[in-house]
């Protein structure tokens, strides 16, 4: 199969909401009158990001996922995305499992596929993902990481650490029972993106960012970008590592001792999460639990930004815990 068919067969389907889609030298997009386009990419290299025996349906979902969920950080609505795809070989079962993963999601989203590039080389899934925001009064409506102020409260969407368990599970540093693994692993290889939640906090939360590489790491650029503090409650971020209520059900099973550093080290800087961790004024709290149950997703209070700059983290009886959680940097 030649590189055109691979794309017919796999990649191209009628354009819905794009004036032009795979096909041409250029794809054609019409942003609606009063948006502005919300623009992401988001590379997937094997060996890095994925295991290369990842079941493909699910990496399609996952490669997808990820551009998803910057814009949902952003409060843009998803329209439209691109694929830079490099394969080792054309292997069509891989192929059909991968696209249909992928255009299940992009489809569940409304999203569509228009465009991209198919050559071959070591696996590598580079997806540019493109949204839209409104503008009200010359004003643009999305999300960003620089708007935290003083007083805001601290929450975050979902679970977290989950993704690290079974990431360390695969790596050989942690054994957990199976129903453990099952769960984690799911998180790992099937985030779901938080779309809907970050729509719904437009003109409510002060800023935002999606959780990739660890709580605090990205915490770090909310305060860096506001020119703020934080103090965050260990605990009630600890406490949202699904896997943990599964793990305390399943005592009597095989499985290593998961302490409570351990849980805070996994929910501060696991990575790999995709949920959205934003702030917002205390004046809004009912608007956030509003905007959490309109779009069916989780939120919880974690911490007060603050004008004292710095990171500081108490635990469930507001003692100071020390910070030596760091989180993943590709280079360091
Ligand atoms: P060009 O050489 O003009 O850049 P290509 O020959 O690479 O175009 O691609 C032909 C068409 O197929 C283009 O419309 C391109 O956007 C689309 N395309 C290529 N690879 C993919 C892919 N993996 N997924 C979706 N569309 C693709
Ligand atoms: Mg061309």
């Amino acid at each position: 199969m030649g590189e055109f068919d691979l794309i017919a067969r796999y990649f191209k389907r009628p354009a819905t909401r794009a004036a032009l889609g795979v096909g041409d030298d250029c794809a054609l997009l019409q942003p609606a009158p009063g948006t502005q386009l919300a623009i992401s990419s988001d590379m997937l290299v094997e060996g890095r990001h994925f295991l290369g025996t990842v079941d493909p349906r699910k990496l399609g979902h996952k490669a997808l996922a990820v551009n998803l969920s910057d814009l949902a950080a952003c409060g843009a609505k998803p329209l439209a995305f691109t694929l830079a795809l490099a394969l080792p070989r054309v292997d069509e079962d891989w192929l059909a499992a991968f696209s249909a993963g992928l255009l299940a999601l992009a489809d569940a989203h409304n999203c569509e596929l228009v465009g991209g590039d198919t050559t071959q080389g070591p696996l590598n899934i580079c997806i540019t993902i493109f949204g839209e925001v409104p503008v009200l009064d010359g004003q643009s409506l999305a999300l960003l990481r620089s708007g935290a102020r003083p007083g805001d409260d601290l929450y975050v969407s979902g679970t977290l650490g989950d993704a690290r368990v079974a990431l360390e599970v695969f790596r050989g540093t942690l054994s957990v029972p199976a129903p453990v693994f099952e769960m984690a692993r799911s998180r790992m290889e099937q985030p779901t993106p938080r779309v809907a939640l970050g729509l719904a906090l437009r003109g409510i939360a002060s800023a935002a960012i999606d959780v990739s590489d660890g709580l605090l790491g990205d915490l770090g650029h909310i305060l860096t970008q506001s020119g703020v503090g934080a103090t965050v409650q260990a605990d009630a971020a600890s406490a949202l590592v699904a896997s943990r209520s599964i793990y305390r059900d399943n005592s009597t099973l095989p499985g290593q001792t998961i302490g409570i550093d351990q849980w805070r080290s996994l929910a501060l800087a696991g990575g790999d999460d995709y949920e959205l961790l934003f702030s917002a004024p205390a004046s809004t709290r009912a608007q956030v639990a509003q905007a959490a149950e309109s779009s069916q997703t989780a939120v919880t209070r974690i911490g007060t930004i603050e004008r004292e700059s710095g990171l500081r983290l108490v635990d469930a009886d507001g003692r100071k815990l020390p910070n030596n959680y760091s989180s993943f940097d590709h280079f360091a």
